[in-house]
């Protein structure tokens, strides 16, 4: 059997994933503290009932229910006509009651599905076995990692958070692909306006991987979406390994060091009886299928479908459209240009320059939108059309208002952004052609190489004022001359 799988490179990779997603709500899923704990001090938003003391009770977020019910609606899940919730019954010290309050045997929605695409290869559809709402435990903190640390603190002031679970089918084939499907599922989950991505803590994923068709690993709560690839890269790896030697993957439950970038095992996996799942003798069953058509009407545009109407209605290519409808804060900025200015020429400008000049500081559109609005980038591309400035005018002028602020013409004048005349152009063509010899011998030997340098070198001389394509054309011509 070794000799085989060492000949069958390709082993047959199944991941499955339960991403845990925070929803926001003002107030906790049984209670009514604050769920704005990020930065607050540890164990300051909790009362009896999320610590989980004696004789508490809870009692049911109504909001948090229909967050639940509109994510369900919007991954085309099946909603159920009522929930229940029920206890999970294990011990952890971020769980002070001894157990969780989560859903079971009926959860909100069974059976949707998530279109994924990677940068134009075909199209896979994830099927999504179950969505239910749960509670979030409180939050351990290790000094160093989990393995090393002398002791942990607890903060239970995350304990009660609203958790929609999202369960998919074991469809997924590799890391990228994973790390695709949580880019999409967070895409839906903000354009429903129930979830933050950004936050700390907002998705937490366990994943179940198995190659070859032997035995699941689950690696439990990787926090952040790059952690995942990298989690699921190593964890392949280390059972592709043990499957070419002929040893067992063992059925285990792992965690995953962010630190080393490795997945350590835990304990054996719990079966579901260990739990000893029952109905919470405190909460009813809550009906929900009177609630459902209303609901519906409150979902809006979804990623699919608002890209589908950004290929049609602007004439995008697909790469574009993807970009611009990745996050809904671009994709509305965008809108609000197009209106505005050339919708192909602004496309460009958002999807290709602004993302990237965000991504390379680590901004998100909600940030930058406070520097820069959809009518200063209108007036940005409407002095670069009118040839006021150039292409890396442009970019300098975004630039500078990302990191500074400030208003377009301000900038264009402060920083003498402003193009130069065609005279100024032709004098620094004299001038280059002059300092080059060499290079215009080459050119008219017919090396092409030369041409890219001597415009380099009045792009130079201009300090970026110039349009290269212009220079380009006028150095051809003198040079023919
Ligand atoms: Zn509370």
């Amino acid at each position: 059997m070794g000799a085989s799988w060492v000949e069958n490179a390709e082993i047959d990779v199944k991941i499955g994933l339960e991403c845990h997603a925070q929803l926001l709500t003002k107030s906790k899923l049984f209670c009514s503290c604050s769920t704005d704990y990020h930065d607050a001090e540890p164990n300051t938003h909790v009362c009896p009932t999320c610590l989980g003391l004696p004789g508490a009770l809870p009692v049911i977020n109504e909001r948090a229910i229909r967050y639940g019910i509109k994510v369900a609606l919007a991954l085309g899940c099946t909603v159920q006509p009522q929930i229940i919730f029920y206890r999970k019954n294990y011990y952890y010290p971020d769980l002070p009651r001894g157990f969780q309050i989560t859903q079971y045997e009926f959860p909100i929605a069974f059976n949707g599905l998530v279109r994924v695409e990677s940068n134009g290869e075909k199209e896979g559809v994830i099927r999504i076995k179950r969505v239910h709402m749960e509670e979030d435990p409180g939050r351990l903190v290790y000094r160093g990692t989990i393995d090393t640390a002398p002791y942990s603190l607890v903060d239970y002031n995350r304990s009660g958070i609203p958790l929609v679970e999202i369960v998919t089918e074991p469809d997924l084939k590799s890391p990228k692909e994973a790390r695709i499907f949580l880019g999409k599922l967070r895409s839906i989950l903000e354009y429903l306006g129930v979830f933050e991505g950004d936050l700390e803590g907002a998705m937490r994923v366990d994943a179940n991987i198995s190659v070859g068709g032997g035995e699941r690993a689950e690696v439990k709560n990787i926090s952040s979406y790059k952690g995942v690839e990298k989690a699921l890269s190593f964890e392949i790896t280390r059972q592709k390994n043990l499957v070419r030697r002929d040893l067992t993957v063992r059925q285990e439950t792992r965690h995953y060091d962010e630190v080393r970038g490795v997945t350590l095992s835990l304990r054996t996996k719990e079966f579901e009886h260990d739990y000893r799942y029952f109905p919470e003798p405190d909460l009813v069953p809550i009906l929900i299928s009177n609630r459902i058509e209303e609901i519906k009407q409150e979902i809006p545009e979804l990623p699919d479908e608002k890209r589908a109407r950004f290929l049609a209605q602007y004439a995008l290519t697909g790469e574009h459209a993807n970009a611009l409808t990745f996050d809904l804060q671009i994709a509305d900025f965008y809108e609000a240009v197009a209106a505005k200015i050339d919708p192909k020429l602004s496309a460009t400008w958002i999807a290709d320059v602004l993302k990237g000049e965000l991504n390379y500081r680590s901004i998100s559109m909600r940030e930058a939108s406070k520097r820069i609005s959809p009518d200063d980038f209108v007036a940005i591309l409407g002095y670069l059309k009118k040839g006021v400035i150039t292409e890396r005018g442009a970019t300098e002028i975004l630039r500078e208002m990302l990191d500074h602020g400030g208003k377009p013409e301000a900038i264009i004048t402060s920083k003498g952004l402003a193009s130069i005349a065609s005279a100024e152009i032709e004098k620094a063509i004299d001038m280059v052609i002059k300092e080059n010899e060499a290079a215009v011998q080459d050119y008219q030997a017919g090396k092409m190489e030369a041409l890219h340098f001597l415009v380099g070198q009045v792009m130079k001389h201009t300090r970026g004022r110039s349009d290269p394509k212009e220079v380009r054309t006028m150095l051809e011509e003198k040079l023919k001359a």
